[in-house]
């Protein structure tokens, strides 16, 4: 029933700080930083193989994360687990007497199916329990392509200021106003 973990989510007070170890020492790859609304959280992404490390940093003071980092201090948040069915895993749980923290599962972020079990019944640590969902994929790559876009639309911006730059070398011209180093006031 329990397929993999699929992500250990770390609460931190500072996404760059906390990449000093997490990607410089450690040497993780940091795909992306995200925004996520949802948990009112900005969360960095570094994926180890089969699993995924996530920094979450929390966006405003009166959030679940928020309150866990003033009342803890930073470290582990939660651990999840991928579930083939997750219905299933649930009942099975509640049959050996495990307390849950939703009683249904509910749709989190880009469509998955989750659930959260109590750290009372785990020892500590809150368990997230996650169904891949067929809403999922589609989700993750509409996001993955808006990604792309971004990048790719960075990518132009820069492209665009090397050749005013590369014309201006050629042709000779004064440079753009600003370009050398005359701020307007
Ligand atoms: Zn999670």
């Amino acid at each position: 029933m329990i397929k993999r973990i699929d992500h250990i989510a770390i609460v931190v007070e500072d996404i760059d700080t906390a990449l000093g170890f997490w990607r410089d020492a450690l040497g993780l790859e940091l795909t992306h930083v995200e925004d996520v609304p949802q948990q009112q959280a900005a969360v960095a992404f570094l994926p180890t193989g089969q699993s995924e490390v996530e920094l979450v940093k929390p966006t405003c003071e009166t959030s679940g994360i928020a309150r866990f980092l003033a009342k803890r201090g930073p470290g582990l948040h939660h651990i999840c687990f991928e579930v083939d069915d997750i219905a299933q895993t649930m009942q099975l749980l509640r049959q050996r007497g495990v307390r849950m923290i939703d009683e249904t599962p509910r749709i989190g972020t880009g469509g998955k199916q989750i659930a959260f079990v109590h750290p009372q019944s785990t020892h500590g640590v809150l368990v997230e329990l996650y169904q891949l969902t067929e809403q999922e994929p589609e989700n993750r790559l509409a996001r993955q392509l808006s990604l792309a876009d971004r990048v790719m639309h960075q990518g132009q911006v820069m492209r665009a200021a090397v050749l005013a730059f590369l014309n201006h070398l050629v042709s000779g011209d004064a440079p753009p106003a600003g370009s050398n180093g005359d701020q307007p006031k």
